[in-house]
């Protein structure tokens, strides 16, 4: 499977340093960041800092360590906003919204954290 990436993406850019960000954790392979137009009280928006389009190509593209470091960077975000109900959170939705379908609007993977709020029915029907 053949992935092209965009690397001028909003998200490269701002990986790039060209446009600036609300970060909000940071690791060697990892940024979480506020999403700019949230759609709930806590929106965060977490990209592994290699060019991966989507899950797929990152999952099977990137190294163990870079896969490592993102899924544990999501739940350390997910820590650090309290969301988690095993810390008595009220929880969250973890989103990641892939190709046509599922209208993606960036080209760089990116799982959307949403919290502070009932999150509603998961899709619109
Ligand atoms: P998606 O439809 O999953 O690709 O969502 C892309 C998300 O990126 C949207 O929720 C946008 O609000 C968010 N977004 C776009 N540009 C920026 C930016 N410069 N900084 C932070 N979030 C952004």
């Amino acid at each position: 499977m053949e992935f092209k990436y965009d690397s001028n993406n909003i998200f490269a850019k701002i990986l790039k340093k060209e446009i600036p960000n609300e970060t909000v954790f940071e690791t060697k392979h990892s940024l979480a960041f506020k999403d700019i137009n949230p759609a709930a009280p806590i929106h965060i928006l977490v990209i592994p800092k290699g060019p991966y389009i989507n899950y797929d190509h990152f999952v099977s593209q990137a190294t163990n360590e870079e896969i490592i470091d993102f899924n544990k960077t999501i739940i350390q975000v997910i820590k650090n906003e309290k969301l988690d109900p095993e810390r008595n959170g009220n929880g969250y939705r973890l989103i990641a919204n892939t190709g046509l379908n599922g209208v993606q609007e960036v080209p760089h993977l990116h799982f959307h954290i949403l919290g502070g709020r009932n999150m509603g029915f998961m899709v619109s029907r």
